[in-house]
């Protein structure tokens, strides 16, 4: 097929394609702990029965020791062709009504700008469909080997590693088209090739045997929580770059975000200025950023008048590709240490160190997944980074060593808000995916170099 007929074959495919993510979204497919499990146990179902359709015959709910099973199935292509492990997700976040959901996360939504809205419209669910689309542009007869992977708990405590590492075998390919991602702005093609990493740790710091009299006692005697503020500060200087010692920053070589579009992509409040300096390429995907994620300390309710002993933080920083993220750690761990003022006693729990991730971007599946998405898209190809880290790439990896990495996907970062309130999805976006997904397996099949 030339790229004309694929891309009138997915435009044919649209609307039954939509028809299944709007069913796909009105699935609370939710599994993290404490959600009802009937949702996600009928997504799962309901998914492996739409990809047994399309071609995947075999495909099967697997086995874990806990939590929902991973989707797995294989389609035979023509001898000695390439294998291609297609990936997405069936889970989704939460979506509490705190967030500000202006239409029911649950009830896919079409809205006057043509996007559907509703949690996992595009995370994940719209990559999922995305995939649909591309078995269903050929009939459920690829011109490659394809694996299926479509992991249950993404986004809560994963167990596909675990899974990986048990049947590395099932993961034999020559490429990983992770379809979990997005362009930075609808229309404009850009292949995600590094994750930051992520490294976390528990920070205690004590100033006092025992709660004090803070009448009696204060403005001598320091309190844990003034004290935590100060060391926190530290993290950054006025600007808001983080001022760790030995975390490692880098420059971004490829298309950045202004900081208009960034800002409406973030919601910032109205008067909030952007923390960092230089370009927003490089404050996203070439340098570290720090954040607390978790404070204990006495709540309002409990309070009294009393000089606080003892506090805890839980810290979060994202590590440039490229960064070892052990090291990274020990770098924060030795910021703490020796910043506290007054003294205070500090101890520092190391709680994760996931490492970045930077996809080989040499290869011939790289070179082909270009010229597929500039065909779909009709324009040149950037290079973006993504903030989120996914640790799973790198047990893949290891699985399949020499294998490339094409992370893509309909999650566009500018409007997309995925895991936030109003998620949505532009159908353009599913669309050209199929196209460029399409021209991909079929050019890797073919083996030509690249026009
Ligand atoms: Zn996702």
């Amino acid at each position: 097929m030339d790229s004309n007929e694929i891309a009138s074959r997915a435009s044919a495919l649209m609307p039954g394609l939509l028809a299944d993510l709007e069913r796909l979204v009105a699935i609370p497919s939710v599994a993290f702990p404490g959600y009802p499990a009937e949702p996600v146990e009928e997504m799962g179902r309901v998914t492996l029965e739409m990809f047994r359709e399309v071609g995947f015959t075999d495909a099967r709910l697997m086995e874990v020791p806990s939590g929902y099973p991973p989707i797995y199935g294989e389609i035979k292509g023509p001898e000695g062709s390439p294998t291609v492990v297609l990936y997405a997700h069936y889970d989704v976040q939460p979506a509490p009504a705190e967030q500000g959901w202006t239409s029911d996360p649950w009830t896919p939504t079409r809205k006057d700008n043509g996007r559907i809205y509703g949690r996992g419209a595009a995370d994940d669910k719209g990559g999922l469909v995305a995939h649909l689309g591309t078995l269903r542009i050929f009939d459920g007869k690829p011109p490659c080997t394809l694996k299926l992977i479509l992991e249950g708990m993404e986004e809560t405590e994963s167990n596909l590693e675990a899974f990986v590492e048990a049947h590395p075998e099932l993961f034999e390919c020559d490429l990983f088209l992770i379809c979990d991602m997005g362009n930075l702005e609808v229309g404009e093609p850009v292949l995600t090739t590094a994750l930051r990493g992520d490294v976390a740790c528990i920070v205690t710091l004590r100033t006092l045997e025992h709660p004090l009299h803070s009448g009696v006692f204060g403005g001598a005697a320091p309190d844990a929580m003034i004290a935590m503020a100060r060391l926190l500060a530290t993290l950054h200087d006025a600007d808001g770059n983080v001022t760790v010692a030995g975390a490692s920053t880098s420059v971004w070589p490829g298309v950045d975000l202004s900081e208009e579009d960034f800002r409406a992509s973030a919601d910032l409040l109205d008067g909030v200025s952007l923390v960092g300096t230089g370009q927003v390429g490089d404050r996203l995907w070439a340098r570290p950023s720090v954040s607390v994620i978790g404070l204990d300390m006495t709540d309002i309710a409990g309070s009294s008048n009393v000089l606080i002993p003892g506090v805890r933080a839980k810290l979060s920083m994202r590590i440039v590709p490229g960064a070892d993220p052990e090291k990274e750690l020990d770098a924060l761990v030795d910021h703490l240490k020796s910043h506290a003022p007054w003294g205070a006693q500090v101890e520092v729990q190391r709680t994760k160190a996931a490492p970045p991730f930077r996809c080989e971007t040499g290869g011939p599946g790289y070179a082909a997944a270009r010229w597929a998405l500039t065909e779909a898209y009709g324009k040149p190809v950037g290079e973006a980074g993504s903030g989120g880290s996914i640790p799973l790439l790198r047990t893949l990896q290891q699985a399949a060593p020499g294998a490339e990495f094409i992370l893509w996907g309909p999650e566009d970062v500018a409007l997309a808000r995925i895991h936030s309130s109003d998620e949505s999805v532009d159908p353009a976006e599913i669309q050209s995916m199929v196209v460029a997904q399409a021209l991909l397996l079929q050019r890797l099949a073919a083996g030509a170099p690249p026009a």
